[in-house]
């Protein structure tokens, strides 16, 4: 049974004969090389399914003639291709992937050439299996290279990209987070921290950020790093700000209810709001729900969403602004910061990544570009605010430089919401 296009054989058969192949590994071994065609889709569209049936052809001929070592291939779909190849023993396997690499590389100049699209790029995924491998089943190494392909594809150049069970690992924590999500949210396993925000000047409470924790059933806490990754990629980073953004304007509204001491509070602004800007009308309805001043909520975009998309991150701010809400600019500094952006940006706080501050006693660079920082941040009106704050010297520094605000564990770590509402009765007494 052939794959009517290319010759080849069909998926399913293929599988049979690596199973085969595998079954008789002795002390070979194999590699499944899984590889697709980047802009393939662009061939079709420009110049037509004749076309790219043409260049699928050509694909095939060039992996298959000549190659001595193969022992199957397939097309599994599309402009998908999967070949499996006996490894030569002289080879390690840093060595067959480049080979795979330089073998990509030089059919793209042919390729690019012939078919007059110059981003045409070959993917590759390789697994290369032997007796000893974790897993010798057909499918599961096919889907090995696929995965390996997958993290190629994300490159780039060097499309062409080893597997290794680490990925694997990676993507059941991926599988295992996003598919919790739903439930954390309905069973409230979602938690506001607070992070406490100090005046420079008298160094007294001014404001806090929100920071989000995830504290399963059993108590164990999942943090933001580990989590936040994998659900930014699944979109569902959208329902986790929104619920904490409600737990934010609840707080407040409840301690403005009882008459009791608030301050602004920071909220963090995953990128993913700016392919939907839901978050503008979600913002406005907070408002209209909770009743409480626009002064009392703060927006942070990382620096690297001003980067990423200026167009959309400026219509954002702008967004925010016409609602009555300050932004900043958060990790500033963490990134290739953009010093021109900042100028163009009407944004209303900078903060400083905390990098700048990341050993004890500050480094005379650090100082430098912090204080330079701080001064031009000065010039345009912007408030300038440094995070992880640590020690009493790094403090004592940001008020020789006139750094407005701070934040860190010198003054407090991010702290549930109870210990917070301490913190500010106790600041409120003393005022
Ligand atoms: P971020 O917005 O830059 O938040 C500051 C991070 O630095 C927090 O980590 C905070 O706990 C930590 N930090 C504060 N002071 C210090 C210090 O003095 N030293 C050191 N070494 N670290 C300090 P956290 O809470 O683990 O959050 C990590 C990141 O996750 C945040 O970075 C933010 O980007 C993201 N994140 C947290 N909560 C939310 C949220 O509700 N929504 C969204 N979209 N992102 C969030
Ligand atoms: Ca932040
Ligand atoms: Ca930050």
């Amino acid at each position: 049974m052939k794959d009517s296009l290319t010759g080849l054989d069909r998926y399913e058969v293929f599988l049979g004969k690596l199973e085969q192949e595998i079954e008789k590994i002795g002390d070979d071994r194999i590699a499944i090389t899984y590889t697709d065609i980047k802009h393939f889709k662009y061939i079709n569209d420009t110049y037509g399914y004749q076309v790219g049936d043409a260049l699928l052809k050509d694909f095939v001929d060039a992996i298959t003639t000549n190659n001595k070592t193969m022992l199957c291939a397939a097309r599994v779909y599309s402009d998908n291709f999967v070949v499996a190849n006996r490894v030569n023993s002289k080879y390690t396997n840093d060595v067959y992937r480049n080979i795979i690499l330089r073998l990509n590389q030089e059919r793209e100049v042919k390729f690019r050439e012939k078919y007059l699209n110059s981003r045409l790029q070959f993917c590759t995924g390789i697994s290369i299996i032997d007796k000893n491998s974790q897993s010798l089943d057909a499918e599961t190494v096919v889907s090995n290279a696929n995965l390996a392909r997958k993290v190629a594809k994300e490159l780039e150049e060097d499309c062409c990209v080893l597997f290794q069970q680490s990925m694997m690992d990676g993507i059941k924590r991926e599988v295992e987070i996003t598919s919790c999500i739903p439930k954390a949210i309905a069973n409230k396993e979602f938690k506001v921290y607070y992070q406490p925000k100090m005046e420079t000047d008298t160094l007294r409470l001014m404001g806090a950020e929100a920071l989000v924790r995830w504290q399963k059933p059993d108590g164990s806490f999942v943090y933001p790093d580990e989590f936040i990754p994998f659900i930014e990629r699944s979109g569902q980073i959208v329902d986790v700000d929104y619920y904490v953004y409600r737990q934010v304007f609840q707080f407040l509204a409840r301690r403005l209810q009882e008459g009791k001491k608030v301050v602004p509070i920071s909220l963090n602004v995953s990128r993913v709001h700016l392919s939907k800007m839901h978050i503008l009308e979600y913002v406005k309805d907070l408002f209209q729900e909770f009743r409480i001043p626009f002064s009392l909520i703060e927006f942070e975009l990382t620096e690297s969403i001003y980067l990423e998309n200026t167009e959309k991150a400026l219509e954002l701010v702008d967004g925010l602004h016409k609602i009555g809400t300050k932004v900043s600019m958060d990790d500033f500094g963490s990134g290739y910061s953009s010093l021109n952006l900042l100028s163009r940006l009407p944004i209303d706080i900078i903060k400083l990544d905390k990098v700048f501050l990341k050993n004890d006693d500050l480094q005379e660079s650090d100082k430098i570009i912090i204080s330079c920082v701080v001064d031009m941040a000065k010039r345009l009106k912007i408030t300038s605010l440094c995070e992880g704050v640590e020690t009493l010297e790094q403090s004592d520094y940001l008020k020789e430089v006139g750094c407005q605000i701070q934040q860190g564990y010198y003054f407090s770590r991010p702290i549930p919401q109870d210990v917070f509402e301490k913190f500010m009765d106790e600041r409120e007494n003393e005022s």
